[in-house]
């Protein structure tokens, strides 16, 4: 912000608060304290130097770190899943879905309608609707079945994502594949909590990982990706329909 000169930030605070020789003026006693910290913090005082910006902001801001939550966001995008799908899941990682508790904090609803859809008797949270929740979760143990792999669900969401994508490995097609069932799990069960919520239906969770059989198999058979052996083969053994079984 303080060293981009031609965006629109540090011409906004030329604006407010001058120019000098090419350099931010500090705007003096008359500044808003924000305004001066962050005018220490560029010039290398207050304790930190200029390592601060790259090594602590950008890691935030997730562009300059390796950390599982920039793992995670890559793995969002994938070219056999509708852009609605990853559009959904890019929200559910930085827990901007509107969950009943995110309305709560907000004041949109009343404190006692935040329970979880499923009448589990918990609060719906984005960790508690697609990984902890007692009935939904079941859904990945049937996904986990029918893919012939074994594991635990990590508490937090964006740990799961990246576990359960490398759950076969890390060869770049079952990554992928692995991906897409991550990302078919989350939209069924976000479009389940919806029609529960709103319409009054009600599917079981097998009927959920039915739909998250349906789901991948479209999405690669549009894609070309399942070639032979058909949609029955795909519900007995998805692997070899692949190649990678
Ligand atoms: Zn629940």
């Amino acid at each position: 912000m303080l060293v981009d000169r031609e965006g629109l930030w540090y011409r906004v605070l030329v604006a407010r608060y001058g120019e000098e020789g090419g350099v931010l003026k500090d705007g003096g006693r008359r500044a808003s304290g924000w305004w001066r910290d962050l005018q220490r913090v560029r010039d290398g005082g207050g304790g930190v130097d200029g390592e601060w910006f790259s090594s602590c902001v950008s890691k935030v801001l997730g562009n300059g770190g390796n950390s599982t939550v920039d793992e995670a966001s890559n793995l969002v995008w994938h070219k056999n899943v509708p852009l609605k799908v990853s559009i959904l899941a890019w929200r559910l990682l930085r827990n901007r879905l509107p969950t009943k508790i995110n309305l709560a904090v907000r004041g949109i609803m009343v404190q006692d309608a935040h329970l979880c859809v499923s009448g589990c008797g918990m609060v719906e949270t984005v960790q508690h609707l697609f990984v902890s929740c007692p009935i939904f979760r079941n859904l990945w143990q049937y996904v986990r079945a029918w893919i012939g792999v074994s594991g635990v669900d990590p508490f937090d969401v964006v740990d799961h994502f990246v576990q359960f994508s490398y759950l076969l490995g890390h060869a770049a097609k079952k990554r992928s594949f692995m991906q897409l069932l991550w990302l078919a799990c989350v939209w069924v069960l976000w479009t389940e909590r919806n029609n529960r919520q709103f319409n009054n239906t009600e599917n079981t969770i097998y009927q959920l990982f039915v739909q998250v059989q349906n789901h991948s198999f479209w999405w690669l058979k549009a894609a070309n990706v399942v070639h032979e052996l058909g949609v029955h083969n795909w519900f007995a053994c998805p692997l070899p329909c692949l190649g990678i079984g």
